[in-house]
């Protein structure tokens, strides 16, 4: 939608705004003369090239030539519209846009509502993480799961304190519509028409769309007690749908194209891990399967899709499930299983990245992986499991949709089986 801003207010919330301040909450910057410096995000670097002006009030990269003013910075790192990174900083800053009636264009759709509730909550989260009192215990705990400050504002985390009010009560005081903050999950209406948090006491990983725009939230329990899920998720709404969307692949979408190739993961940190050692290509799936959506997804970028799960039971029937599912959209994955009881970040933590990256270079045909190992260890002297089993294994490949395909896989069938 198309949203007229005179040109006075830009004039004001370009004065009043401080681009220092605003970038700061995503780089970490260090005065370096009469600018600052930081790691770009906009590209992966480990020595700082990204430059903020405050003097001018703008920002470059001598990496990779990005750059802009405070708008255009909200416009790239957020996904926004020029009106709504006017809106954005206006709030910000105390600049009031007058109200306007319905033509003169000031009403913003339900969906920009939205972006906007869920930009200003990770807002609330992160600032919570980084600089209050009650983020301490959170900040201690992704210290020790080795997720510095940089990862933390490259990632936008943050942290729910353990209040039933923390958000509410921002929200309410910067006068947020409610009831869409219901509708988008962060909110739980009482008997009594008023509303508490639904995550409480937890790190937040928001989830972005492919331009990078919030549209959900995960949160994992700081709290080990039983009784607690250790993670919960936004629920669906107008903005998100949990199985056509990954996390991380607003950082991964582009790298996945250049690298011809996508890992796919399941754990938020398990992706922070891998993007932090340079896999840019891995986004995770949030909590659940992959699905066919998912897949598809990842099959107009790639063909080549890798999954990368812990080598225990249950890691290799999510490697399973993944490549059923892939079948049915005529991909066959292909897989790397860590050693059993690791995921990703473990073995990272573990100090194994050449392990990781070793086996990452050397993923094997997930189709074939699980025809061996269906067929494997069923002896000649029992024909009726064997035909069982080269039953099922056919059953594995009538699935896929290409006739040269399934025959390629039906005669390593008969090969394995003899
Ligand atoms: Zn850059």
């Amino acid at each position: 939608m198309s949203v007229f801003i005179p040109d006075e207010i830009v004039e004001e919330v370009r004065e009043r705004a401080d681009i220092v301040d605003l970038i700061s909450e995503y780089v970490t910057l260090k005065k370096s003369g009469k600018n600052y410096k930081g790691l770009c995000p906009f590209h992966h670097e480990k020595t700082p090239s990204f430059t903020v002006s405050p003097e001018k009030q703008i920002f470059y990269c001598f990496g990779c030539g990005e750059g802009g003013n405070i708008f255009s910075f909200l416009m790239k790192k957020e996904s926004m519209t020029f009106p709504e990174a006017v809106r954005y900083l206006a709030e910000r800053y105390g600049v009031t846009i007058p109200a306007k009636n319905k033509k003169d264009g000031f009403i913003f759709s339900k969906k920009e509502e939205m972006f906007k509730i869920n930009l200003e909550s990770m807002r609330f989260f992160h600032y919570t993480l980084l600089k209050d009192k009650k983020g301490e215990k959170a900040r201690q705990y992704l210290k020790n799961r080795n997720i510095s400050i940089d990862l933390i504002k490259d990632f936008t985390l943050g942290y729910t304190p353990e209040l039933w009010d923390a958000l509410f009560l921002h929200l309410k005081k910067i006068g947020s519509n409610l009831s869409i903050a219901e509708e988008l999950g962060l909110l739980i209406k009482k008997k009594d028409g008023t509303y508490y948090d639904r995550f409480r006491d937890r790190i937040i990983f928001p989830i972005r769309n492919k331009t990078g725009k919030v549209i959900g939230f995960g949160g994992r329990a700081l709290n080990d007690e039983p009784s607690i899920p250790k993670y919960i998720n936004s629920p669906e709404s107008l903005i998100y749908q949990k199985g056509k969307n990954f996390y991380g692949l607003d950082k991964a979408y582009n790298n996945i194209r250049e690298k011809d190739s996508a890992i796919v993961v399941e754990g938020y940190t398990d992706l922070i891990a891998l993007h932090n050692i340079g896999f840019l290509n891995a986004v995770a799936t949030l909590g659940t399967a992959i699905t066919k959506e998912q897949v598809s997804l990842l099959k107009k970028l790639t063909s080549n899709i890798i999954t990368l799960f812990d080598g225990d039971e249950a890691g290799i029937k999510a490697a399973q499930r993944a490549m059923e599912v892939a079948i049915e959209e005529d991909v066959i994955p292909l897989m790397v299983l860590l050693p059993a009881g690791y995921d990703p970040d473990q073995l990272i933590r573990k100090g194994e990245v050449d392990k990781l990256k070793e086996k990452l270079d050397h993923p094997v045909d997930s189709l074939t992986f699980f025809i061996e190992k269906r067929l494997k260890g069923v002896s000649d002297d029992f024909p009726l499991e064997k035909e069982k089993a080269i039953n099922e294994a056919i059953a594995m490949v009538q699935r896929l949709k290409t006739p040269l395909k399934r025959g390629i896989y039906i005669s390593k069938i008969a090969q394995i089986a003899n």
